[in-house]
């Protein structure tokens, strides 16, 4: 993470946000437009990854009040450093069972639940933590779809066949409720280059799951490259990173 900018830094880095946010709030307005959806059915959520609190208290400043992290280690102290300001932190990356407990200290949505194992931490991380439930969303792997789960791409998430499972279990775990579905667009398999095609298939996936989880309806999908399509599909909730904070900082 780089310094806090303080001084005349900060205030540009304030303006560079500011615009790059009204541009993307452009795109989100535009994109619900389109789709004959009332904007406020779409939350924006800001992935702030690589980038320093320093950022993220920039954003509060700027109206943002959702912001999401993909590694443990890097958003708790980020959180930390944030803790006074009125935000609700989403943690979106790849989860291993013994980061549960430190990433329910700050997180109160969870979008990469993909196992049975990391429910059961969930669950005791947040029983032991107490307060609110946590939500938990199941990440969807659509290019899981055709092997079962065999392959493993590295980005994390469930096989479409198994996600009716995994709900169930999240519905069941004292501390979390069952919120809904997350996906990336796959890079592989049959949705690869096609993300309007694949954000199609988690919206019906969301609505058959929701015969028996009403209350489930974040649908988690779009980044800065596809939010367009995300909403159009039916998102509740898009991440978007880049498009708002810029490529990631050098590395010092
Ligand atoms: C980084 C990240 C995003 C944001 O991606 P951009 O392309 O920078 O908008 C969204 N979701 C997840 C899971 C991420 O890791």
């Amino acid at each position: 993470m780089t310094e806090p900018r303080e001084g005349p830094a900060a205030g540009e880095r304030l303006d560079e946000l500011r615009t790059s946010l009204g541009r993307v709030e452009q795109r989100i307005a535009r994109a619900c437009e389109v789709a004959g959806r009332d904007r406020a059915e779409v939350t924006l959520i800001v992935v702030t990854k690589f980038w320093p609190a320093s950022d993220v208290r920039l954003l509060a400043e700027l109206g943002v009040r959702d912001v999401a992290e993909n590694r443990d280690q890097e958003a708790a102290a980020k959180a930390a450093a944030c803790a006074d300001l009125p935000l609700r932190w989403h943690f979106v990356g790849q989860l291993q069972t013994n980061k549960a407990r430190s990433v329910l200290a700050y997180a109160d949505y969870v979008h990469s639940v993909d196992r049975p194992k990391l429910v059961r931490a969930l669950s005791a991380a947040a029983e032991q933590r107490g307060g609110d439930e946590v939500a938990a969303l199941v990440q969807v792997a659509l290019e899981k779809e055709e092997d079962g789960g065999a392959r493993d791409g590295g980005r994390g998430g469930a096989a479409p066949e198994d996600i009716g499972g995994l709900a169930e279990e999240i519905m069941r775990a004292p501390g979390l409720r069952f919120a809904g579905l997350m996906t990336v667009a796959p890079l592989e398999g049959a949705y690869a280059g096609r993300p309007a095609a694949a954000f199609e298939r988690v919206a019906e996936l969301s609505r058959s799951l929701r015969v028996a989880a009403p209350a489930a309806t974040m649908v988690s999908a779009g980044m800065s490259a596809d939010l367009e399509e995300a909403i159009a599909a039916g998102a509740t909730h898009v991440r978007v990173g880049s498009a708002v904070l810029g490529v990631r900082p050098p590395l010092r």
